[in-house]
């Protein structure tokens, strides 16, 4: 039957077609005609409907909301979107790292927690984890890490044992390892685990004064988990168990939400802390640094068209805005090139343009051409000119005030301080924040994980790893292994 006011199907360029079932053939059993354009436009566009994943990150879920400021931060940070009472729309994207866009939620996993914070004064993304440390803390390691986490050169399986080779000789992964196969190495949900920035950032108040932040997402639905049984199970059932979660509760209305609490280290106390405060593989101690509140982060509202609003969302840790900068942390410094590269490679060179990507504030930036630019610079498109073009205003925006260095040029670990352990703040987690329950947890799920495809020297050195982190977790270990 014919409605009426059903739309009619069109080309892409709005012209009404007469047949969404047939070819254009000679005769109903003859030859398929080129002129069948409209076929031709069908197949050539379901070629390329793909892009590539994110490498890595790709499998994920995301959602839209709002940060609400409810605490009062502004001794610390000018940053318009931190000022109290300040309410500013969010892009949310969680994720896991190994997988690809296919691959099940429930795989053990660190977990990606990206916000973008739509400001006033330009987007301010945070690119964080579920975790609060990363495995590496230098990222000419990185790359060689993620291959070692991801399918092989041979055979393009992906294979445990290059996973403990490359943990095993790598110390400083400790700490992230201890967490990954903790119980919060699978969370319940994407709503049931927390967001940490890990990174270090600098945050500069109208006075200019400066202090060093790291920022903790709680989430306020409660930590829970999943048992590597549930999760094998889940896997195999409903491998979108976590997209499926955060669209339902979303569609349903029941709202998860974070509270935003950051740690605040005086500028000058990094120079002369126990322990390297920009090493990533490294937290600061509650008992040294304590939580201040900031604000709410809440998600209310579900993608519309998943490939335009989550796949090419585009996160961008060198989006900073006035008040907030980054920190000599090493990986961070790193990822302040890489991220805007990828998106670049990815999405191509105009990815901020997508709507999703486009800053809600008004943009004059300079830049121009490029292909699927939609909006170019305006005349007279050069600086400096005397033709009325945007001009960079130094006094009411001054360059970040950043730390000062100097040295030799070194490829070098960093300097070494009295806490600067790689094995310290794993073995506090294991000894005085886990309960006797997660350290059985803990064994039983590194041993599953060894007992799959795992050999010597390989095993012989995992054992060891477990005994520097802690010697009785270490002999548990050795002891299920025989
Ligand atoms: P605290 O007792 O003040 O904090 C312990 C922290 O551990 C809490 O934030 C808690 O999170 C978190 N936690 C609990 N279980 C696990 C787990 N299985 N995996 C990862 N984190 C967990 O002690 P400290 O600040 O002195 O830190 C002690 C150790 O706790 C650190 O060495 C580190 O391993 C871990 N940790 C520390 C964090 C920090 O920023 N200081 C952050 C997260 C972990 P929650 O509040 O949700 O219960």
């Amino acid at each position: 039957m014919k409605d009426k006011d059903q739309k009619p199907t069109t080309t892409v360029e709005g012209s009404p077609v007469s047949s969404d079932e047939f070819s254009l053939t000679v005769g109903p059993d003859g030859p398929i005609l080129l002129q069948d354009h409209y076929l031709l436009e069908q197949l050539a566009n379901f070629n390329r409907e793909m892009i590539p994943d994110r490498q890595p990150h790709a499998k994920g879920s995301g959602a839209f909301g709002y940060f609400q400021v409810t605490g009062d931060v502004s001794p610390y940070t000018k940053a318009a979107v931190f000022q109290p009472g300040t309410k500013t729309q969010v892009l949310a994207r969680f994720s896991t790292v190994a997988g690809e866009s296919g691959s099940p939620d429930t795989w053990r996993d660190v977990r990606g927690f990206a916000i973008k914070f739509y400001t006033t004064e330009g987007n301010y993304d945070m690119v964080g984890n579920n975790t609060p440390v990363f495995f590496v803390r230098d990222p000419m390691k990185f790359p060689h890490f993620i291959h070692s986490q991801k399918r092989r050169i041979d055979n393009g399986l992906r294979d445990h044992d290059m996973q403990w080779d490359f943990w095993t000789l790598s110390p400083e992964t400790a700490h992230q390892v201890t967490i990954l196969f903790s119980d919060r190495g699978i969370p319940r949900s994407y709503r049931h685990m927390n967001g940490y920035s890990s990174h270090t950032f600098m945050w500069i108040n109208a006075r200019g004064d400066r202090f060093w932040v790291k920022y903790h997402f709680k989430t306020d639905q409660g930590i829970e988990n999943l048992s590597q049984e549930e999760a094998d199970r889940i896997a195999g059932e409903d491998p979108d168990y976590h997209r499926r979660d955060l669209y339902e509760a979303i569609k349903q209305g029941n709202y998860p939400s974070w509270t935003l609490k950051v740690q605040i280290m005086p500028f000058e106390e990094a120079e002369t802390y126990r322990f390297n405060p920009f090493d990533l593989t490294k937290v600061w101690p509650h008992g040294d640094y304590p939580l201040h509140e900031v604000g709410k982060l809440v998600l209310n509202r579900n993608p519309e068209d998943f490939h335009a609003e989550i796949e090419q969302a585009a996160f961008d840790p060198s989006n900073f805005v006035p008040g907030i900068g980054p920190s000599p942390d090493k990986m961070l410094l790193a990822r302040l090139f890489a991220y805007a590269d990828a998106h670049r490679a990815r999405l191509g060179v105009n990815y901020h343009q997508i709507p999703v990507n486009r800053p809600k504030c008004p943009v004059n930036s300079y830049n121009r051409g490029g292909a699927m630019r939609i909006l170019n610079a305006s005349y007279p498109g050069y600086a400096p000119n005397s033709k009325g073009g945007p001009k960079a205003d130094s006094e009411r925006y001054p360059e970040l005030a950043i730390w000062s260095v100097s040295g030799e040029f070194v490829r070098s670990a960093y300097t070494k301080r009295k806490d600067d352990d790689d094995f310290i703040q794993p073995r506090t987690l294991i000894r005085k924040v886990m309960n006797e329950k997660q350290r059985e947890e803990l064994v039983s799920n590194v041993v599953g994980h060894l007992k799959k495809g795992v050999s010597e020297p390989v095993l012989e050195r995992a054992i060891q790893y477990w005994r520097n982190i802690d010697q009785d977790i270490g002999d548990r270990i050795a002891s299920k292994m025989l």
